[in-house]
């Protein structure tokens, strides 16, 4: 997959006017057009929702944006509920995915309507205790532990994640949820992460259909969705290749045909609460060269640092980066691209080969419109950065300002800092 940048140099230059660098810009055409391609991908499954996964972009604007194609919101914190209710999406468009989850975050998706999804056996009790009854539709997350596995090799290790039922407790909690007057059911798995191959869909949706018609038989449950939840992935790096959204849908489709049908089970929904696959690539991080240092190494300092984008100081992860108005230049310079933390990770790039960086220029970092600025901190009092959208008209909509200090001071309150200031 080609980086290429959403903006110019000279855009760049016009935007930092008003929006002073680092920030993050979104591109809305991509947007559109990649969640229109996922709702025509699953459109041959009737009862199909995307519940897109808020924590990897929690911006109103953008989740309204996809709420236009038909997705719902996967939440899983107090504030994520809430999120989702101020961008107008609520009850069963909501799909409450949490873990280790507090008495009050259960009443509260409860409140709003959402479908709530158990990470465990135990808060089956525990959901009844807060709530009195039991919703009508509950779901439960499986986790078959061991290693998964697809046909280029092994993909995760579900064995080691903390997540989920057993089967056995799958079984079991069926029979209880039953026995308390749940009516419909859905199972949630969520097993490989960022999976760049378009297996990753039908091999899980094959396993959870089998386990689906066994768990039905078995308990007798009424099975409505079944939830492929997140990880299908995006290239980070230029010239792999993406997935394809229309392919992973058909292999769905196949084994659908192949196992649920049969089964009786032909008007089973499919959800998915993808968060990387509807906004990874559409999301760039745009920051300016403000230092450059010959030391041991060939050093850039940019004016973004790790609290703006923090995958490649936790994760090493790779991100392009593309220099504004040099994407035609020879990458003759071997750099380390580094964020001004007191930290030696704060590194978007490490002996990376790029054009001859001027003090002054503007770096693109791409692929950070999922998990990017939703990973942001204020370590070393740094302070997070705005969030722009760009419209398919080319003009440009602040869609979350940039922190000030007195945001960062907000809760000293008691001590009255900001004030103290004199500011
Ligand atoms: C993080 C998460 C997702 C989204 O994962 P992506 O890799 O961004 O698609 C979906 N569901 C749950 C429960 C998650 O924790």
């Amino acid at each position: 997959m080609n980086k290429v940048p959403f903006i110019t140099k000279e855009k760049a230059q016009e935007i930092a006017q008003t929006y002073p660098t680092p920030f993050y810009l979104y591109d809305e055409k991509g947007i559109r057009e990649n969640a229109k391609a996922v709702k025509e991908a699953f459109s041959w499954n009737r009862g199909f929702k995307e519940y897109f996964a808020v924590k990897a972009t929690p911006n109103p604007v953008l989740i309204q944006i996809l709420k236009e194609y038909g997705c719902g919101c996967d939440c899983s914190s107090m504030t994520e509920l809430m999120l989702s209710r101020a961008a107008g999406v609520i009850g069963e468009n909501i799909m409450f995915s949490s873990n280790e989850t507090p008495a009050e975050e259960y009443a509260y998706a409860a409140k709003l309507g959402a479908i709530i999804n158990l990470d465990d056996i135990t808060h089956i009790d525990f959901l009844e205790g807060i709530l009195g009854a039991l919703p009508e539709t509950m779901s439960c997350r499986y986790n078959p532990g061991g290693v998964f596995k697809m046909s280029n090799g092994i993909m995760d290790n579900p064995g080691d994640s903390k997540y989920g039922f057993t089967k056995p407790q799958l079984f079991e909690g069926y029979r209880i949820l039953k026995g308390k007057g749940v009516k419909n059911f859905g199972i949630h798995a969520f097993l490989a992460s960022n999976t760049v191959t378009n297996e990753y869909y039908p091999v899980l949706a094959k396993e959870l259909f089998e386990l689906a018609v066994e768990l039905e038989k078995e308990t007798g449950a009424d099975i409505k969705f079944i939830n492929l939840s997140g990880g299908v992935g995006i290239p980070y790096e230029p010239g792999k290749e993406a997935n394809d959204i229309r392919v992973i849908g058909e292999g769905v489709r196949k084994v659908y045909e192949e196992v649920l049908v049969p089964a009786g089970m032909g008007d089973v929904a499919i959800y998915t609460e993808m968060g990387r696959f509807m906004m990874g690539p559409y999301g760039q991080l745009v920051t300016k060269a403000v230092h450059e240092k010959h030391t041991h190494k060939e050093y850039i300092g940019v004016d973004a640092c790790a609290v703006n984008l923090m995958r490649p100081a936790m994760y090493g992860a790779y991100h392009h980066i593309t220099v504004l108005g040099k994407e035609e230049e020879a990458c003759s310079h071997k750099y380390d691209v580094v964020g001004s933390l007191c930290e030696n990770n704060d590194k978007f790039a490490i002996d990376r080969m790029l054009p001859e960086i001027e003090k002054g220029d503007f770096l693109v970092i791409h692929d950070t419109g999922a998990h990017g600025h939703a990973m942001g901190y204020n370590y070393n009092g740094k302070l997070r950065s705005a969030e722009l959208l760009l419209k398919e008209d080319g003009s440009v909509e602040l869609i979350r300002r940039a922190e000030t200090p007195k945001d960062y001071f907000a809760t000293l309150d008691c001590l009255e800092v900001y004030d103290n200031l004199g500011r």
